[in-house]
């Protein structure tokens, strides 16, 4: 049998722009895979995965190209483009569905709306669902549901010697296990996820308070306590960052601490007493901006989201879990965000982001590594501007570093050191997947995790 999808190989004409658009983020990783394969079928993927074990040719797989670090860019070997992957079916019946591997989040939510049905799908519309899900996925109304991951019952996934296997609780559970969680060191390709849904919420609704960043100490002392009483499904999250313009027109615009909560309920009552504990900040009256139980809906949610993270730009992320209260984090960090050489940089401080519950987080690869988590994003435009982004980037993760318990694979850059994918994981969990790894994938066909490269 043949590949029926197009092989692009290095030299050909079309190589340069397909290699392009292989990743979302405008910082391109100068690696560069032999082939590009744009499988057209799950029979194409197995096709191509037993072309390259013959071959000796090892194996990068792309869904969406959303990874911030350019995981799927590799040196050499073949890279298997699944964006042609893209469709679901839904069987609102069972309150299930099976995606495909490139579909988006914001086109499975559309997809889902009509039947009253919802998914946690990541808080970017544009993130394809199967790097996310791989690597836990941590998404809209986590508080609730926990991470996405947590949703999904069974797995199709074309394995190292090119076979398809479905894998669930009963059948390979511990390949099962590991696509709950090893995301970018997967060792195999997931053609399609069969996923449980959820009733879709009948009323969003949030509340936003924007302020001074000289503010941070008290915000964040009123915030913390706040968020106690915040019930599971209530995401609420801290953002470092600079005013926006409509704040403030005239430059320099000058640095703000955010606080928001997003209430998922079952009636417009329902969603506004959820918000109750962030209705009175003793000092709103100090806010520069402010918006208490603002109904929205998923697309106001995604075109909110877009608006932070715009697509064609450059970026630069890294995650961390830590065990130490936003008390102590958020006033280092305030010193980070006040030095960012780019206005469009951010820091998001979510509060349980794959929520309280760890029952929604066990027997799976996904470590929940702590108790607060930090992912500060650097977002620029200029390729003259690369090193100084970086270098705040690295700068400001070894302020908080001291505190880390960890990183989240999804959003770690991994390579700005070594352990960070082993520093995804429990010890436990790191050991059993490189045993996997071993056993699943013994001729080392798919790639591991990226790491840095030797200078
Ligand atoms: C704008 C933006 C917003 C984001 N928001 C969130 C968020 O809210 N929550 C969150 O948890 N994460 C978020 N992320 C991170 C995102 O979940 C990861 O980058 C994820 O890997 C993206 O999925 P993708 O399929 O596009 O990945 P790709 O970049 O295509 O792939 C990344 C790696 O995942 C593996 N992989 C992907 N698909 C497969 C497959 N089918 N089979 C085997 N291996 C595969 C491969 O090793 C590949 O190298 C965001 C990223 C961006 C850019």
């Amino acid at each position: 049998m043949a590949i029926e999808g197009e092989v692009i190989r290095r030299g050909d004409a079309a190589y340069e722009s397909t290699w392009e658009a292989m990743l979302w983020n405008g910082l391109k990783p100068q690696r560069f895979p032999d082939l590009i394969v744009r499988a057209t079928s799950e029979a194409d993927v197995a096709e191509a995965v037993r072309l390259a074990r013959s071959q000796g040719l090892r194996v990068a797989v792309r869904a969406h190209g959303h990874s911030w670090c350019g995981s799927p860019l590799r040196d050499g070997g073949m890279l298997i483009d699944l964006s042609a992957l893209n469709g679901c079916r839904i069987d609102a019946d069972s309150r299930t569905a099976t995606v495909q591997p490139a579909l988006s989040g914001s086109e499975f939510v559309s997809a889902l709306t009509p039947y009253g049905l919802a998914f946690p799908a990541g808080h970017c519309g544009s993130v394809a669902l199967s790097g996310y899900l791989l690597s836990g996925g941590l998404g809209w109304n986590a508080g609730a549901l926990g991470p996405a991951c947590a949703s999904v019952e069974a797995v199709e996934v074309v394995t190292a010697d090119g076979e398809v296997v479905t894998c669930n609780q009963d059948k390979y559970p511990d390949l099962f296990w590991a696509a709950r969680g090893a995301g970018p060191g997967f060792f195999g390709v997931a053609t399609g996820f069969h996923v449980r849904l959820y009733e879709l919420p009948a009323a969003i609704a949030a509340t936003t308070y924007t302020f001074p960043l000289a503010d941070v100490e008290p915000v964040t002392r009123w915030a913390n306590e706040a968020a106690e009483r915040l019930p599971a499904n209530v995401e609420a999250s801290f953002t470092l960052a600079t005013a926006s313009p409509a704040l403030a027109p005239n430059s320099p615009r000058p640095k703000v601490i955010s606080v928001t909560g997003t209430a998922f309920g079952t009636s417009p009552d329902d969603a506004r007493r959820a918000l109750e504990p962030l209705r009175d900040c003793p000092f709103a009256d100090r806010a520069l901006d402010s918006a208490v139980d603002k109904p929205t809906t998923f697309p106001g949610l995604y075109e909110a989201s877009d608006a932070f993270w715009p697509a064609a730009h450059r970026n630069a992320v890294e995650t961390l879990w830590s065990d130490t209260p936003f008390t102590t984090l958020l006033p280092k960090l305030a010193a980070s965000i006040s030095d960012a050489p780019s206005d469009k940089t951010l820091i998001l401080a979510p509060f349980w982001p794959a929520s309280r519950d760890r029952n929604l987080s066990r027997d799976m690869a996904f470590s929940v590594l702590g108790e607060t988590y930090l992912a500060p994003f650097a977002i620029w435009d200029e390729p003259a501007d690369d090193a100084a982004n970086i270098r705040w980037l690295r700068d400001t993760m070894h302020a908080v570093e001291p505190y880390g318990t960890g990183h989240y694979i999804a959003e770690a850059d991994l390579t700005a050191d070594p352990s960070r994918a082993q520093r995804s994981y429990t010890p436990a969990v790191w050991r059993r997947l490189q045993a996997l790894k071993a056993a699943y994938d013994p001729e080392g066909v798919f790639h591991t995790y990226l790491k840095p490269t030797t200078p």
